[in-house]
């Protein structure tokens, strides 16, 4: 079974003026598209074509760079479109809240590590809010389109919120200001989309 584009839940100008409706389109219709047609590509007549996008990430070490890239390219970008809301933004609350605090201290020292996982990537690379195996969340940042589900990944645990900090997320409308992007992006977080992964990979 071929991977396929998933539709956005919003339009690609819902999310403006922190996120614009050109680096919507070509994020979406062009990268994350070229990334589910490259990884398709590299699956095709192996026995990896049969193999959930989760499933793949969590033995990654298996494949080749192709599928490394492209697949992880698209669980990144599939989830990332779903964390994000035109009525976004704000604090978590509930289960996950208390979690943040128990982690972080508070919800602000979260958001402060967060940012800074994503302004200290080198490069390109994703900031990420995973939940351990024995349950606790944790704040990484990773190259390229690697993600805490690989079994190569530095820091492992079950991704729940994901920032993309290449440059092709933000540089039409921020250009080199990463921090304003990362700054715009908390304003459309989607909480309860990640409260609910939050509650199933407990
Ligand atoms: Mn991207």
């Amino acid at each position: 079974m071929a991977f396929e584009l998933p539709a956005l839940a919003y339009a690609t100008d819902a999310l403006e003026p922190h996120i614009d409706k050109m680096t919507m389109e070509i994020h979406h219709g062009k990268h994350h598209q070229a990334y589910v047609d490259n990884v398709n590509k590299a699956l095709a007549g192996t026995e990896g074509e049969n193999h959930k996008i989760e499933d793949l990430m969590k033995s990654i070490s298996k494949y080749p760079m192709a599928v490394r890239n492209n697949g992880g390219g698209h669980f990144n970008h599939t989830l990332y479109w779903s964390v994000m809301s035109p009525n976004g933004g704000g604090a978590p609350s509930g289960d996950l809240a208390k979690a943040i605090d128990a982690a972080f201290g508070s919800f602000d020292e979260f958001k402060k590590k967060f940012a800074e996982a994503g302004m200290t990537r080198f490069g390109s690379g994703w900031s990420w809010l995973s939940v351990s195996s024995d349950g606790k969340l944790q704040v990484s940042s990773t190259p390229n389109q690697d993600n805490p589900l690989m079994d190569i990944a530095e820091v492992k645990g079950t991704p729940i919120l994901g920032m993309d900090v290449w440059e092709h997320a933000y540089y039409l409308k921020y250009q080199n200001k990463r921090a304003d992007y990362v700054a715009a992006f908390m304003n459309v977080v989607n909480w309860n989309a990640v409260a609910d992964r939050f509650a199933k990979a407990k």
